[in-house]
C-alpha cells in the first residue's frame, strides 16, 4: 500500500485534486496505520466504517470537481468532543458508554468542510493531567522513545491527539487546551499545536473542564495545516455565549507573510525559570532565526507570571468541581445503584471518577467553600487580572512573545505519576496564556540530547493568531524539523 501517512494536509489535498490517489485509498492507508499503531493506545474508539463510508462520497466530490476545503482528510478527534452517535468518554469510567445525541460545533464545522472522522482519541480523564496517564483507558505511549530506548509520555491532556499525528495515524487531530493541553503534547511529540484566543471557537458540545479557560484547537504536522484547520473550526456560534463575532481572517495567508520589522518579546522570567539546557539552547537559536528573518528581539517582563501556576490550580479546579457536579448517576451513563439517593450519588461518583479528577473536585469545592472563598478563589481572580494586565502592557510594545513551551522534553512513562505537584510544574509556561485568554502555539524546533522533540511557544495578542502563524512559519523553515520518529511499534 502506498504510504500516505507522512504527507501534510496541504500536500494531500493537491494529490487528491491531481487524482494521484483516491480518498478511499488515503483513508484505507490511515486505517491500517491506526490498526498497526494500537500499541500506542492513542485511540479509544476507531471509526473505520464511518471513515470508509464517507470516503466514497468524497471520491465523488473530487470527480465532480465539487470538493470542499478539507474534502477527504482523515482526522482523529480528542474524546472530549461530543460526536453524534459515536461514543464520547472524556477518558472516564463515568462516561464509558456515553453516546451523545449531538455533535460539537467545531467538529460539525470540520465535517461540513469535508473532513472524515477516523476515531476518538485518548486523553487524561476529563482533560486533567499533563502526561495522559490519568485516562481510564490506560496511558498513551509517545511515538518518540528516548536514547535509553525507554517509553516516554506524549504529554497531556491531549496525548492521544498528539501521538496519533506524530505516528501518522490521521493527518491531524483536534485537542482542547485549558492550561496547555494542546501545546505541551505538541511539544513532546514534535507536532504543531495551536490554542486559539478564548472565544475564537465555540465550546458548545465540548465536555467542560474549566469553562473560562477551555478552548479547542488543532494539532498538525505543519504550520500551514494548523492554519487550514483553524479556518475550518472557527465560527460564531449563538449556542456559546462566549463565542466571538469577530471576523475570521484567512489564516493560511498569514503563514506566507514576512515577519520583517516585527517586534518579538522574550520574557526574562521565561529565560531563567529552570528550563533544561537543551531547551535554553533552542531558545537562543530561535532568537537568531527570528533576527535573520528581519524581526527585532525585545526583552520584556511579565512580573506576575510567577503566580500563574498557583492561580490556575485554584481557578481550574473550582470551575471543574462545578462542571463535574452533573455526573451524578441520573443524567449520564455510569450509575451504581444503592439503597437511597445519597448513597447512589456517592457510590456513582466514587467509582466513576479516577484519583486526579477527585483531587480536583476536592480542591475546587474547598476553594469555593464559604470560609475559604475570599482567601483562595477571590484572590486567584485578582491575580488573574494582574497577569492579564502584564500581557496587555507587553502587547503595547511587541507583536508576539517567544519562549519555551515546557521546562523539559518528554519524560519517561511513570516518572511523575506519583507526585501531582511535580506534574503540575509542567504547565508553568502554558497556563498564563489561558488565564489571559490569549492565542498561543507550540512549534517543533529540533531534538534534544535524548533524541526527543523540543517545542517552542509563541504567544499572540488577543485575536491575533495571524502574527504567531507568520512567525511559526519562519521558525519552521529555519528549524527544518523532520517529524519522523522511528516506527518501533511496527518493527517490533
Ligand atoms: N495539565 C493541565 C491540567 O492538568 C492542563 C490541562 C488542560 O489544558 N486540559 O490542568
Amino acid at each position: 500500500m502506498t504510504e500516505f501517512s507522512t504527507l501534510s494536509i496541504k500536500e494531500t489535498i493537491s494529490s487528491l485534486k491531481n487524482k494521484d490517489f483516491s480518498v478511499s485509498e488515503l483513508v484505507d492507508s490511515h486505517i491500517s496505520s491506526m490498526e498497526s499503531g494500537r500499541e500506542l493506545n492513542a485511540f479509544i474508539t476507531e471509526t473505520a466504517d464511518i471513515a470508509r463510508k464517507k470516503a466514497l462520497d468524497c471520491n465523488q466530490n473530487y470527480l465532480k470537481g465539487e470538493e470542499k476545503p478539507l474534502e477527504g482528510i482523515p482526522l482523529g478527534i480528542k474524546d472530549m468532543f461530543c460526536t453524534k452517535g459515536v461514543k464520547t468518554t472524556a477518558s472516564s469510567k463515568m462516561l464509558e458508554n456515553f453516546i451523545p445525541p449531538y455533535e460539537s460545533t467545531v467538529t460539525q464545522n470540520l465535517w461540513n468542510d469535508g473532513a472524515i472522522l477516523l476515531g476518538k482519541l485518548n486523553n487524561d480523564e476529563f482533560a486533567m493531567g499533563s502526561s495522559n496517564e490519568t485516562s481510564f483507558f490506560g496511558e498513551v505511549k509517545n511515538p518518540w522513545k528516548n536514547t535509553k530506548d525507554n517509553f516516554t509520555v506524549p504529554g497531556g491532556s491531549s496525548g492521544g491527539s498528539a501521538a496519533s499525528v506524530a505516528a501518522g495515524m490521521g493527518l491531524a487531530s483536534l485537542g482542547t487546551d485549558t492550561g496547555g493541553s494542546i501545546r505541551q503534547p505538541a511539544s513532546f511529540t514534535g507536532t504543531v499545536g495551536l490554542k486559539p484566543t478564548y472565544g475564537r471557537c465555540s465550546r458548545w458540545g465540548i465536555i467542560a473542564f474549566a469553562s473560562s479557560l477551555d478552548q479547542a484547537g488543532p494539532i498538525t504536522r505543519t504550520v500551514k495545516d494548523c492554519a487550514l484547520l483553524l479556518n475550518s473550526i472557527c465560527s460564531y456560534d449563538s449556542k456559546d455565549s462566549t463565542s466571538s463575532q469577530k471576523k475570521i481572517p484567512d489564516f493560511e495567508k498569514s503563514t506566507d507573510e514576512s515577519i520583517k520589522g516585527m517586534k518579538i518579546g522574550i520574557p526574562k522570567e521565561y529565560e531563567t525559570d529552570g528550563i533544561s539546557e537543551d531547551i535554553a539552547e533552542y531558545l537562543e537559536k530561535g532568537k537568531e532565526w527570528l533576527k535573520e528573518s528581519g524581526a527585532e528581539i525585545v526583552e520584556i517582563s511579565l512580573p506576575h507570571i510567577k503566580y500563574a501556576l498557583p492561580c490556575y490550580y485554584i481557578i481550574a479546579p473550582a470551575e471543574a468541581s462545578s462542571n463535574l457536579a452533573r455526573y451524578d448517576g441520573v443524567k449520564f451513563t455510569h450509575r451504581v445503584d444503592a439503597e437511597n439517593i445519597i448513597d447512589m450519588y456517592e457510590e456513582t461518583r466514587s467509582q466513576g471518577f479516577g484519583d486526579e479528577v477527585k483531587r480536583r473536585i476536592m480542591i475546587g469545592t474547598y476553594v469555593l467553600s464559604s470560609g475559604y472563598y475570599d482567601a483562595y478563589y477571590l484572590k486567584a481572580q485578582k491575580v488573574r487580572a494582574m497577569i492579564s494586565r502584564d500581557f496587555k502592557e507587553v502587547f503595547s510594545k511587541v507583536d508576539a512573545i517567544y519562549g519555551p513551551s515546557t521546562p523539559s522534553t518528554a519524560f519517561e512513562l511513570g516518572d511523575k505519576k506519583k507526585d501531582p505537584l511535580e506534574m503540575y510544574l509542567n504547565d508553568v509556561f502554558t497556563v498564563p496564556v489561558n488565564l489571559a485568554g490569549l492565542p498561543a502555539m507550540s512549534v517543533p524546533v529540533g531534538l534534544d540530547k535524548e533524541n526527543l522533540p523540543v517545542g517552542m511557544q509563541l504567544i499572540g495578542n488577543s485575536f491575533d493568531e495571524e502574527s504567531i502563524l507568520s512567525i511559526a512559519s519562519c521558525i519552521e523553515k529555519s528549524a527544518k524539523f523532520d517529524l519522523n520518529p522511528n516506527r518501533w511499534w511496527i518493527n517490533e
